[in-house]
């Protein structure tokens, strides 16, 4: 685990548009951290930058004690979750869980006890030789969490997890990442436009709007009427 700093950061994209700018939040040693506000203000821009999936034009992102602007995305020790799964169709589920750890010369045993924590945490066990289309969409988006618990990253970052899927499941995986996040403590950032999934699941809340904060606090602080 690891905490995540995020000094002065911002972002304009080639043309001169501003997406990001001025922002600083202090992310502890496992705190999960909830980024909302409307469609265009930010919130992927600033994930992204966190990742390493998009360059960072001013301030600095650092995740422990490490500047990692110039770091790539693999050496950051982080691992993020998408919204369209990104699982690679032609590898069954274990493949899938197991092919990033591999890349990286992890031990076979080593890997194979890091997939069964994996698939007990998110029940994934009976689809483990299974590809990816034999699934449903709940069960493609436990795999890709699976697929980054097995990688023991120091923060999670997820990029609205949760929009492709209908709202009862919806209702049902926010309550299993709920879960996942009181036994891991992982320093995680999520981002999401429902506020259910806000309230539900922030240590603290981040509204973005126009690319800066507006408002930072605890989800009761935030969404209490003035
Ligand atoms: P959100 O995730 O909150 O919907 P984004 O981070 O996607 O917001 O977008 C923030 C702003 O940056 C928007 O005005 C968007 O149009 C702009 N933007 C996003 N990606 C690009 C890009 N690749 N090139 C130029 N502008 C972009
Ligand atoms: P893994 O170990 O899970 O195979 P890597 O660390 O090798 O992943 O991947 C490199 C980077 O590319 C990671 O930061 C990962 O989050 C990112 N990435 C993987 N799939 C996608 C995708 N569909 N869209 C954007 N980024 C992705």
């Amino acid at each position: 685990m690891a905490s995540i700093t995020l000094n002065n950061l911002g972002k304009v994209y080639a043309g001169g548009a501003r997406a990001v700018g001025g922002v600083n939040i202090d992310i502890a040693d496992g705190e999960f951290l909830v980024l909302v506000g409307p469609s265009g203000c930010g919130k992927s821009t600033l994930l992204r930058m966190v990742a390493g999936l998009e360059s960072i034009s001013e301030g600095e992102v650092r995740i422990g004690d490490r500047v990692v602007n110039d770091v790539e995305p693999a050496d950051r020790d982080i691992a993020m979750v998408f919204q369209n799964y990104a699982l690679y169709p032609h590898m069954s589920v274990r493949q899938n869980l197991a092919y990033g750890l591999k890349n990286r010369g992890t031990p076979k045993a080593e890997i194979e006890r890091r997939v069964g924590i994996a698939s007990d945490i998110l029940q994934i066990g009976p689809f483990l030789d299974r590809k990816p289309r034999a699934l449903s969409g709940g069960q493609r988006q436990r795999v890709a969490m699976g697929r980054a618990i097995v990688r023991e990253p120091a923060a999670f970052l997820f990029d609205e997890p949760l929009s492709n899927l209908d709202a009862k499941l919806r209702v049902a995986m926010r309550l299993e990442i709920k879960e996942l996040q009181k036994r891991l403590r992982t320093t995680s950032i999520y981002v999401t436009h429902d506020q259910l999934e806000a309230m539900t699941l922030a240590d603290r809340l981040v509204v973005l709007n126009g690319g800066r904060i507006e408002q930072i606090g605890t989800p009761l602080e935030v969404y209490r009427r003035p």
